[in-house]
């Protein structure tokens, strides 16, 4: 099978690099690749079966002793070129990416150029992964105290950013000097293939980067069980994440978990409205709501809440829903039935418990998964979508009466990653930036993440920091050596 439009078709594969070696499906089994624009399959790629994994692991271990062995330097230049390689080839691998994940050719370009900043990044941080001397207790004696690599790596990735969660984790853990085999969601493991080729056209040895698709929790067990995986970082559900911790605690994984949000988006009645109503598009409607930190409740100050209902339900107005190559489209279908289903679920619960449509509440005359960008006022912290993400173009307004109010709803959740706020007021801006329970705050901004900042959760949203120097600890063992006898 194929993808049309692309510039250079060798990026489309459908076999799994192990080992130095692509695999296809042969007359084994596979799995079918669809497009959620319109259902048709559009590939189909091997599920392995856990000896081949246990191959790429193996790989990886021998592989990972030659790549920490080589210089800071030397990694950083090949870490760099595959940088260089995606940004170079980002159109195609936007074409890839919106085929089977549904995005508009747009934000699948953003999402793969942003991302693979984490690599530019990392391939940076590789040169300043700095140890300590620390003052001893006695005269004849030295501490020091060395960064070493993990080792080897495991990382299993979800739909909704196919491409831009892999360069996320591959980065770091290269610059330490890990290796890493990567498992896509079955939804869309095109993308992580395509970064196996340009990884191998950069130069980054066999065995460092390697991708495998196959079923979810047989790879899961494998991963979690083999001795030689060092850590596991993991981007999903707050389900899975658990199931992880439990299987990984058999060989003290190490574990990066990016799981679940539910996060609150705060008006106060001190904000500037029309920046607000412009941040919480793009908080609410970025990937169709399909994003860990989009805003699943927006409490806005009941002096405004009506103005801002009619100000956002007009902008919804205004996006453009459709497949992701067609031009001007700014809404994608949703990822599959199941989420179109939940969607559906939460706006009956807050229909059916008072809460009143200002826009959209239906299907989308595209039909398939494609739904209306949809606008709810008179939400009450009562309804559904008040404490499960819905993971939905679906924008609920709860209005609030004090400061104190809202921040206790907004905590009243067992997320934590992240959540946004708009006011003009310096000291309720620290105020609140302290008080909210979550690893991420946007003060007056709608879209926070990049590679410079450390992005994750407090409470079940996860474990651990992606980005800025405090990513790359995730992939580091901190070793004290004691010199006496001086
Ligand atoms: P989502 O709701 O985003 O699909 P999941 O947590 O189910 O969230 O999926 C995220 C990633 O975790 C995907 O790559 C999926 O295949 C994988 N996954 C799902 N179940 C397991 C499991 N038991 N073990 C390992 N990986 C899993």
């Amino acid at each position: 099978m194929a993808i049309t439009g692309l510039t250079d078709p060798s990026l489309f594969t459908e076999s799994c690099l192990v080992a130095g070696e692509w695999i296809g499906a042969g007359t084994g089994a596979s799995i079918p690749v669809t497009d959620p624009a319109d259902g048709s399959v559009i590939a189909a790629v091997p599920s392995l079966d856990t000896a081949a994994v246990r191959r790429a692991i193996d790989a990886a271990e021998a592989a990972q002793k030659n790549w920490a062995k080589r210089s800071a330097k030397e990694r950083a230049g090949l870490i760099r070129r595959w940088y260089e390689l995606i940004v170079a080839n980002a159109d195609d691998l936007a074409r890839i990416l919106t085929a089977e994940q549904g995005k508009p050719l747009a934000e699948a370009k953003g999402e793969i150029v942003a991302n693979a900043a984490y690599l530019e990044w990392f391939a940076e941080e590789a040169k300043r992964v700095y140890g300590d001397i620390v003052p001893p207790p006695g005269a004849d004696r030295r501490i020091l105290v060395m960064k070493q690599p993990v080792g080897v790596c495991a990382a299993i990735t979800p739909w909704n950013f196919p491409n831009g969660m892999i360069t996320r984790k591959a980065g770091p853990a290269l610059a330490a000097g890990c290796s890493i085999v990567v498992k896509p969601a079955s939804q869309t493991p095109l993308s992580a293939l395509s970064l196996g080729v340009l990884a191998e056209r950069a130069g980054i040895p066999a065995g460092v980067f390697q991708v495998v698709t196959g079923k979810a929790r047989e790879i899961g067990t494998e991963f979690t069980a083999n001795p030689k995986v060092a850590k596991i970082s993991f981007t999903g559900s707050t389900e899975v994440g658990r199931w992880l911790m439990r299987e990984g605690a058999a060989t003290i994984k190490r574990l990066s978990l990016e799981l679940g949000g539910n996060a609150p988006f705060i008006v106060f009645e001190d904000a500037d409205l029309d920046a607000a109503v412009e941040g919480a598009m793009i908080a609410k409607f970025r990937n169709s709501g399909q994003t860990c930190v989009c805003a699943n409740r927006i409490y806005v100050h009941e002096s405004l809440a009506d103005a801002f209902a009619q100000k956002l339900a007009a902008a919804a107005d205004g996006l453009k829903v459709g497949r992701g190559t067609e031009a001007g489209v700014t809404q994608g279908p949703l990822i599959d039935e199941a989420a179109v289903a939940k969607m559906e679920e939460h706006l009956r619960n807050a229909l059916d418990n008072g809460a009143r449509l200002v826009t959209g509440g239906g299907r989308h005359e595209l039909g398939g998964t494609f739904f209306q960008p949809t606008v709810l006022s008179g939400v009450t912290q009562a309804m559904k979508l008040a404490h499960e993400e819905t993971f939905a173009p679906l924008a609920p307004i709860i209005p609030f009466a004090s400061e104190a109010d809202v921040v206790a709803m907004a905590n009243d959740t067992e997320f934590g990653l992240a959540a946004y706020f708009y006011t003009r007021d310096l000291a309720r801006m620290f105020r609140v930036a302290e008080a909210l329970e979550s690893g991420i705050v946007g003060v007056n901004s709608g879209l926070i993440a990049n590679e410079m900042a450390p992005f994750g959760g407090y409470k079940q949203s996860g474990l651990g920091r992606e980005g800025s120097k405090y990513g790359i600890e995730e992939y580091l063992e901190t070793k004290y050596v004691c010199v006496a006898g001086l």
